[in-house]
C-alpha cells in the first residue's frame, strides 16, 4: 500500500466495515482529536458507515480553533504598532478575535502576510531591513520543530528583525485535562497522525495505564481511519487497552528525534492557554531564555486588552466535545465559511466548516 489511492480502496474498506460490525458488540465512544481527521472523517462519510455501538466524538486538534480570543488579541495588538509586519498562516487572518480580526487590520492599514512557511517569513525580514517582522506560531508539536529551525537560522544569518509570538501547544497534557474535567465519557482516541510523526507513540501510554482508555494512531485516508477504528474497538471488546499504531508508515515509538531535539533546544514547556479549555499546565511552548530576542512578547510594548468570545458562539464547548456544531443557534443561519462567528468555522480543519461542507450524519 505505497500509493494513496490503495488508501481509497472501496473492497478493502468495504471488508474492513463489515469487520468492525461484526466485532463491535460494546458501546465505544470514540474520539478523534485531530481536526485533520475530522474532515476526512465527514468528508469521506465514516460516521454513518460504523455500526450504532461505535460513536465518533471531535477533540481539540485544530490548532486555529484553539487558539484562544486572549492570544488572538495580542497578534492583532502587535499588528497594530507602527514598523510591524505580520506573518501568518492563511487561517488566522480571518478568525474574529474580541474586538477584530487580522484582516480587519489588514484593511485598517495594517502590514499583515499571509505565508506558507517560515522561510518566507524569514526572507520578509531579509528583504525589510527597517521593519520588525513577526511570525504569529500556531499548532502543535508538529510545527514546532520548523519554527524552531527558522529561529535558529535567524541567529545564523544575523537577521535581527525576526520575531516570533509563540502560541504553540502540545497535546498529551490537553487529553489529560479533557479525561480529568469528566465531561466526556470515552473508551477510544483516535491519536493524531503528524503530531505523532514527531512525538511517537509513548507519550500516550499513560491513558490506557491510567484511565483504561484505548488509543490507536491514525493516518488521514479513509481506510486509515477505518482500520484505526477496526483496531480501538478490538481493544474495547477485548477489555485491553493499550497504544498501537494505524499510522506506521508515519509514526515510529520513538518519534523524530532530530525534530524533539531542534523543539527542545529553542523552545520550554510552558502553561498554554486553550480556548474553550483555559489554563491547561505544561501544553505550551515558549522560547527558552536564551533565544529571547526573537520573542515577540519579550521584545514588543502592547496592549490586547481584555479577551470577549463571540456572543452566542460554543466553539469552546465543541472543542471539548461536549456539543456539535448543530447545538449552535447560529450555526448555518448566521455563521457561515463566508460569515464566520467563530474559529472552528474559519479553519479548514474546524468541525463546524467540515459540518458546513459535509453536511447531515456528521454529528452522530
Ligand atoms: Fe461558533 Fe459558528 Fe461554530 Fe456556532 S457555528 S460554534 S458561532 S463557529
Amino acid at each position: 500500500m505505497k500509493f494513496i489511492e490503495e488508501y481509497r480502496d472501496a473492497e478493502l474498506g468495504k471488508k474492513l466495515i463489515a469487520r468492525i460490525h461484526q466485532r463491535s458488540t460494546k458501546p465505544a465512544r470514540l474520539m478523534e482529536f485531530c481536526g485533520g481527521h475530522t474532515v476526512s472523517i465527514a468528508k469521506h462519510g465514516i460516521r454513518q458507515l460504523l455500526p450504532p455501538t461505535v460513536t465518533m466524538l471531535s477533540g481539540p486538534g485544530c490548532p486555529v480553533c484553539v487558539t484562544a480570543s486572549a492570544d488572538l488579541d495580542k497578534a492583532i495588538a502587535l499588528a497594530r504598532l507602527p514598523g510591524v509586519i505580520i506573518t501568518t498562516f492563511g487561517d488566522m487572518i480571518k478568525v474574529p478575535a474580541s474586538r477584530s480580526s487580522l484582516q480587519q487590520v489588514k484593511a485598517e492599514g495594517g502590514d499583515i502576510r499571509i505565508v506558507y512557511s517560515t522561510l518566507d517569513a524569514l526572507k520578509i525580514a531579509q528583504e525589510n531591513p527597517s521593519k520588525s517582522v513577526v511570525f504569529i506560531g500556531i499548532g502543535f508539536e508538529t510545527t514546532a520543530p520548523t519554527v524552531a529551525a527558522s529561529i535558529l537560522q535567524a541567529q545564523q544569518q544575523k537577521i535581527d528583525n525576526y520575531y516570533v509570538l509563540s502560541l504553540h501547544k502540545i497535546c498529551p497534557p490537553v487529553v489529560k485535562a479533557l479525561l480529568d474535567s469528566g465531561e466526556v465519557k470515552l473508551d477510544g482516541i483516535v491519536c493524531p497522525g503528524h503530531v505523532s510523526a514527531i512525538i511517537g507513540s509513548h507519550p500516550y501510554e499513560f491513558i490506557p495505564r491510567d484511565y483504561g482508555i484505548a488509543c490507536v494512531i491514525s493516518g488521514f485516508e479513509p481506510l486509515d481511519i477505518l482500520q484505526c477504528v477496526d483496531m480501538l474497538v478490538a481493544q474495547i471488546e477485548s477489555g485491553q487497552p493499550t497504544v498501537e499504531i494505524a499510522y506506521k508508515r508515519g509514526v515510529k515509538p520513538e518519534g523524530n528525534k532530530i525534530a524533539l531535539e531542534l523543539m527542545d533546544r529553542v523552545f520550554e514547556v510552558c502553561d498554554g492557554n486553550w480556548r474553550g479549555i483555559g489554563t491547561v499546565p505544561g501544553s505550551g511552548l515558549r522560547l527558552r531564555k536564551k533565544y529571547q530576542r526573537y520573542d515577540a512578547e519579550r521584545n514588543f510594548e502592547f496592549y490586547p486588552g481584555e479577551p470577549v468570545e463571540p456572543k452566542g458562539c460554543i466553539c469552546g464547548d465543541i472543542l471539548r466535545a461536549v456539543k456539535t456544531p448543530p447545538d449552535c443557534k447560529l450555526f448555518r443561519k448566521v455563521c457561515n465559511p463566508e460569515h464566520p462567528v467563530g474559529p472552528c468555522m474559519v479553519s479548514s480543519e474546524g468541525s463546524c466548516a467540515a459540518y458546513y461542507q459535509y453536511g447531515e450524519g456528521y454529528g452522530r
